[in-house]
């Protein structure tokens, strides 16, 4: 059985929820939605003037936020029957919202407004696919993805109440479930972050042993530079599963962090599709390999830049390990690494400690910090006999001025540290240079 996940564009509107209905019918598969977009940025919204202790303010986005929810109704079902079930899911969900303009309002209270967004995209889609005649059947989230103690999904736990869930339903059509959302060890309602419905998919792809995971999205799979900034980037049609892991965590956004590792373990492949276009071919993440090919690139913002010099020096034993154990004294990972005789430059993106790690770190040396800084990082086939590839790269970069370079940590990136203010010239420079022949 194939997963596919459509976001938020993808089921944007009441026409994009019709669209994506015709391309789910036919074999059974499971079905992970987004909120419809914008959705979890106005429930973002109203929580944030539930924490300031403004009901009116979160009333006036609630209310907005309902009537557009009845258009959609409106345009969505043909008949009377199906719009007065919509009309009741939607009203009972907004309702709900609305209590939590009464009371207290904490974290725990936040995280079920945002859950919202997803439950009522479900619903919706299941009625309108239920109107249409199709057999589907709706697979609560909150009945089965959870995460642990450590905030990490359970994936035991997830994969024996998925199975037993489908089969319950076994004579159904198609099942629909909800992105982002899930429980924590305490049984709370909680998500898998901003973005995470790509996660729920990959998990929901292991937990089953998929054949396939698709992400389904607005753009025609990942291209080789972010679309947002650079101009004449191009879709790539393959790419290995650490390449694909790389380019999401150094900030690809069409593909959440964490999506990769789940579908990598179970050896699922991953395609990016792009439902405005349904035919074109998109992006096949799998476990082959392109030899002798530079293939993206991406870029991770407010990036932290800290360096460590010691006159006593690095090969000192245990220089290292001090300086790494007050990063992890303050539950803060490292990004990128480089070091020298003398010092040790690393990053991080996490600057909740930074002044503990700062005055800590003094014991062992002089530190500089270097703020706004942005990663960016090359991937492809970037194995350190292939003659030449890291020094187009470096070329590439001539006008630019690098604060860290990091090479063979893996075989399949090159990263570089430069000032976000240098970002878009950077990003065009490496297209220009090795994507398009400029
Ligand atoms: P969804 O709502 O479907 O999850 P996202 O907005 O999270 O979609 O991701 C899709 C967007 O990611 C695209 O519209 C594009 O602007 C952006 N994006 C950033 N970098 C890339 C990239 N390298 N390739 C493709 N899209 C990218
Ligand atoms: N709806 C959630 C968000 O906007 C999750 C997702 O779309 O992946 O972040
Ligand atoms: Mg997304």
């Amino acid at each position: 059985m194939k997963v596919l996940k459509f976001g938020g564009t993808s089921v944007g509107s009441a026409q994009r929820m019709k669209d994506v209905a015709k391309l789910i019918t036919g074999d059974r598969k499971i079905v992970v939605l987004s909120a419809m977009s914008g959705t979890t940025n106005s429930l973002v919204e109203i929580s944030d003037y539930l924490y300031k202790k403004n009901p009116d303010g979160a009333n006036e986005i609630i209310n907005k936020l309902a009537m557009k929810y009845m258009g959609h109704v409106e345009e969505l079902y043909s008949t009377e029957e199906y719009k007065q079930k919509a009309k009741e899911l939607i009203k009972s969900h907004f309702e709900y919202i609305r209590t939590f303009t009464k009371d207290l309002f904490t974290l725990f209270e936040e995280k079920v407004v945002l859950a919202q967004g997803e439950l009522i995209s479900t619903g919706m889609m299941n009625l309108y696919l239920n109107e249409c005649g199709v057999k589907s059947v709706l697979i609560p989230a909150l009945d089965y993805m959870r995460t642990d103690k450590n905030a990490e999904p359970d994936p035991v736990y997830i994969k024996e109440k998925l199975v037993k869930l489908l089969a319950d339903n076994k004579d159904a059509d198609l099942y629909i479930t909800q992105g982002y959302i899930c429980r924590n060890a305490y049984g709370e309602i909680d998500n898998l972050q901003r973005g995470g419905s790509d996660y729920s998919a990959s998990l929901i792809g292991a937990a089953i042993g998929a054949e396939e995971i698709q992400i389904w999205t607005d753009i025609d799979g990942m291209h080789n530079n972010d679309p947002r900034i650079v101009q004449g980037t191009s879709p790539v049609r393959q790419l290995h599963f650490e390449e694909a892991a790389e380019l999401a965590y150094f900030g690809a956004k069409i593909l959440h962090p964490t999506c990769i590792l789940p579908a990598k373990l179970n050896n699922i492949p991953v395609r990016l599709l792009n439902t405005m276009q349904p035919d074109a071919p998109g992006t096949l993440i799998s476990n082959a390999i392109e030899k002798g090919k530079i293939k993206a690139v991406a870029a991770k913002d407010n990036i932290t830049s800290i360096k460590i010099k010691s006159g006593r020096m690095l090969l000192a034993t245990g220089f290292l390990r001090k300086v790494f154990e007050t990063f992890e004294n303050y539950q803060t990972p490292i990004d990128m690494v480089t070091t020298s005789e003398v010092g040790v430059s690393v990053t991080i993106d996490n600057r909740k400690h930074l002044e503990e790690i700062v005055d800590d770190l003094k014991k062992y040396g002089t530190v500089t910090v270097d703020e706004d800084m942005v990663i960016v990082c090359v991937v492809g086939d970037l194995e350190w006999d292939n003659i030449g590839f890291e020094a187009r790269i470096v070329q590439a970069m001539k006008d630019v001025p690098v604060r860290m370079i990091s090479y063979g940590g893996s075989n399949y990136n090159v990263s570089l540290l430069i000032k976000a203010s240098d970002k878009q010239r950077a990003l065009q420079a490496l297209s220009d240079h090795l994507f398009n022949n400029k």
